[in-house]
């Protein structure tokens, strides 16, 4: 049985309270919030136990999920790696580069399972792609959100775009080579929608849109690579894979023929299956799995870092904004 404490209980804080209880050999020992009227309402939906003492419910469990504002990702990551507690912490790890490294050296001297939670990393449209060859050379991403006060604590790249940041750091086997940025302070006072490219040493170019301003929501990521067009719908957990049909493939596989300046060719339009699974329970699943296991984490300290760094330089380049 994994003995688990809940840090920050609002909004996806509930949802995390809703998936642990339905993941099975966990317990749920308690929570800690500072907000009266938050921890009141959790305490009736779900009979858990209110800790007022930060360190009282580190010291009963086996791992935490810090599911708090970003500014307090460090100090309660910090407390519980200090007591060799596994810890799962929402995206962005941290809220500057000092606190990141600090957390990688702790993590290190702790010896424990540290998961950060790049989410999409579990959503289905991303997990049906899992089977085929993934090598884009060049990426569009729109991410656009309806205005929210929630999250505002940090600009549109901390909140948003750091979502597409790690999973293109995923996908893209090599090191950046090069970032240009532009953002916009709009409504709050750090950028609210932005454009970044990024350069990568191999030749891959992805440039990145990022919105928290706008009418109608849409996270789309478009991959093209030697022969394939790979397109990806976080919100409608759906992917499609375009590509040219491989000359030793079965005679039946559907396909469209279209001229090239190479002659006909035969191009194959395939969905891959995705299961309608929820992702922040797969994502928590996975981590207690790893506890138990004792295998690495799917996104690991290490994938936060480096997500933090790309967005840390992409807020440099835009400059003249408050930079969190
Ligand atoms: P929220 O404001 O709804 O909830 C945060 C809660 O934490 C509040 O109840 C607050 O009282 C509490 N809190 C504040 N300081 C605390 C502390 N020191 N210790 C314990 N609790 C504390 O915010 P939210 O939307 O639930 O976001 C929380 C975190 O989740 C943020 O880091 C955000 O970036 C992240 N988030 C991630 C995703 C995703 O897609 N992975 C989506 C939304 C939010």
């Amino acid at each position: 049985m994994l003995k688990i404490g809940i840090f920050g209980v609002g909004h996806l804080g509930k949802f995390h309270i809703q998936n642990w209880k339905e993941i099975g050999d966990v317990e749920i020992v308690g929570f800690f919030d500072p907000n009266d009227q938050t921890a009141k309402d959790v305490i009736s939906v779900f009979g858990l136990k209110r800790f007022v003492n930060m360190e009282e419910l580190i010291d009963e469990c086996d791992a935490v999920d810090i599911v708090t504002p970003t500014q307090s990702h460090y100090a309660v990551c910090e407390a519980a790696l200090r007591k060799s507690k596994h810890v799962f912490v929402e995206k962005p790890l941290a809220n500057n580069m000092q606190e990141a490294n600090d957390i990688l050296k702790l993590t290190r001297e702790a010896k424990v399972k540290f998961q950060v939670g790049h989410v999409e990393r579990f959503n289905p449209a991303f997990i049906a792609l899992k089977k085929h060859s993934i090598n884009p050379m060049f990426i569009e991403v729109h991410r656009l959100a309806q205005f929210n006060p929630r999250g505002t604590e940090v600009s549109v790249i901390l909140d948003l775009m750091i979502h597409d940041i790690d999973i293109i750091l995923h996908l893209v086997n090599s090191d950046v080579k090069q970032i240009s940025a532009s953002g916009v302070a709009v409504i709050t006072d750090t950028p609210d929608i932005a454009n970044v490219r990024i350069e990568f040493h191999n030749g891959c170019v992805a440039n990145l849109t990022s919105s928290r301003i706008s009418l109608k929501k849409m996270r789309k990521m478009r991959l093209f690579q030697k022969d394939a067009y790979i397109g990806l719908d976080f919100l409608e957990k759906k992917s499609e894979i375009i590509r040219m049909k491989n000359e030793n493939e079965d005679e039946n596989i559907f396909s469209l023929e279209i001229e090239t300046p190479d002659g006909i060719k035969s191009v194959v339009v395939e969905s891959p299956h995705t299961e309608h699974e929820n992702a922040i329970k797969a994502e928590l699943t996975s981590f207690r799995d790893a506890i138990f296991n004792d295998t690495p984490t799917i996104v690991s300290e290490l994938d936060g870092y480096h997500a933090m760094e790309v967005a840390h330089k992409i807020l440099e380049k835009i400059g003249g904004q408050k930079i969190n």
